[in-house]
């Protein structure tokens, strides 16, 4: 898939409230799974504190609702940098990942739902 196409389905994915098909693609399930093993299924952020707590999903930095292109990119500029787009987090350090800026996912009654849960 181009990045063009890639955009596309995504952008329509949206337009149509089922951007869960996104997460349950063969694609992001690969690349997701790829990126949840090299990381040894750990919370990278629970890690940088000192803890090991198992990763729940895999994070987008760089989201998917807003930038279509990077969904199945492991890593994305920023003026001149490279860095890592794609990062597993346990459920506490994505859903605070999601509240800091509201990103994808969305807030229910029952709590918060997060689309990148698998
Ligand atoms: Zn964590
Ligand atoms: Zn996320």
């Amino acid at each position: 898939m181009t990045p063009d196409e890639l955009e596309k389905w995504i952008n329509q994915l949206i337009a149509e409230d089922t951007l869960y098909k996104f997460y349950k693609s063969r694609e992001w399930r690969q690349l997701s799974g790829a990126v949840m093993k090299e990381n040894n299924y750990e919370c990278q952020q629970c890690k940088e504190r000192g803890f090991h707590t198992p990763a729940r999903s895999v994070h987008h930095v760089q989201w998917v609702r807003k930038h279509p292109r990077l969904a199945l990119s492991r890593t994305y500029e920023y003026q001149g940098m490279i860095y890592n787009n794609l990062i597993p987090l346990c459920e506490n350090c994505h859903n605070k990942e999601h509240e800091k800026g509201r990103g994808i996912g969305k807030r229910k009654k029952s709590g918060f739902t997060n689309e990148e849960r698998w």
